[in-house]
């Protein structure tokens, strides 16, 4: 694992499986406050995350995915007491298919004989309304819609930090690339609105290699698009990998989108939209709340739409 402070309130660690990208936030201020934002994936790389955090004054309250896939959730492994919040989207995937990211997890663990301290509880969780604002200390942080590479998902951008974190895009490792609930049609649509946030950024932190600088990202981007619309892929990270994935997605290519299930037709294990009120100017707010059985107590961090 490697570890890279972006900004005195931004950490990212780079896990050595897949390259994934974990971020660690800090909302400065008189109360700052902290959230985490998807997951490395070996245990020994949770728990340095964990000494990380308590080391560097990242107070971490709330854990966000950048979208639903089963390895950008696991933050609980090292924060138990933290709440997840997410798009509603992802929050309406992992419900709709429950269990789905323990059972991935175990699959992963058994093939590599991965031994955990603890199986992995996702405890309730906090959707957020998408795009929306998150408070953290005394900054706001954008939340910005995310899907593409699946039907859910969210980017988040720090100004403060000038950082934007955005999930399964943009990868200087793998090829694009979207599941049943994502679209080639989607994913281009994405590569659209990253393309008016990146110019923005000091720093882009991608879902897999790490956080990539701002000329990078776009000379990239370039690529991904070039890729989408031609079909010729663009030599990238491991070539046997990449080949495989060209090829699904070809076969993939034209296929449209299969819907996520609106959140309120699912039946949701604890009370629907937990966390959620309206503000007294009339904008909905959410608050991602540590769960019950650890006090209730609010994490103060909101998202304001
Ligand atoms: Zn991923």
């Amino acid at each position: 694992m490697r570890a890279l402070s972006l900004h005195p309130d931004v950490v990212v660690v780079t896990s050595s499986v897949w390259q994934t990208s974990a971020t660690l936030v800090r909302g400065p201020g008189e109360f700052p406050e902290s959230v985490l934002v998807d997951s490395p994936l070996l245990p020994v790389e949770l728990d340095a995350l964990r000494g990380l955090a308590d080391s560097g004054g990242f107070d971490v309250r709330g854990l966000l995915a950048t979208h639903a896939d089963w390895d950008h959730v696991l933050g609980r492994l090292a924060f138990p007491e933290a709440a997840v919040g997410l798009d509603e989207r992802s929050a309406a995937r992992l419900t709709a298919r429950l269990g789905e990211p323990q059972r991935r997890l175990r699959e992963f663990d058994a093939e590599w004989y991965v031994q955990r301290p603890s199986p992995l509880a996702l405890g309730e969780l906090q959707p957020l309304p998408v795009p929306g604002r998150l408070e953290l200390g005394e900054q706001q942080a954008d939340v910005l819609d995310g899907a593409g590479h699946t039907g859910d998902g969210l980017l988040l951008w720090l100004p403060w930090a000038q950082t934007l974190i955005v999930g399964d895009y943009l990868s200087p490792v793998e090829l694009p690339s979207w599941d049943e609930t994502g679209s080639r049609t989607a994913y281009r649509e994405a590569l659209e609105r990253l393309a008016l946030l990146v110019p923005a950024a000091r720093w882009v932190v991608v879902g897999h290699g790490g956080p990539v600088g701002r000329d990078d990202a776009l000379r990239i981007l370039d690529e991904d698009r070039d890729y989408l619309e031609s079909g010729s892929p663009p030599s990238r990270g491991a070539r046997s990998t990449n080949r495989t994935q060209h090829a699904t997605n070809l076969a993939a290519w034209d296929r449209p989108a299969v819907p996520i299930p609106e959140l309120e037709d699912l039946p949701l294990p604890g009370p629907p939209m937990a966390g959620r009120s309206e503000g007294s100017d009339g904008a909905e707010t959410a608050e991602i709340m540590n769960p019950p059985q650890n006090g209730g107590l609010s994490a103060d961090v909101r998202a304001v739409t």
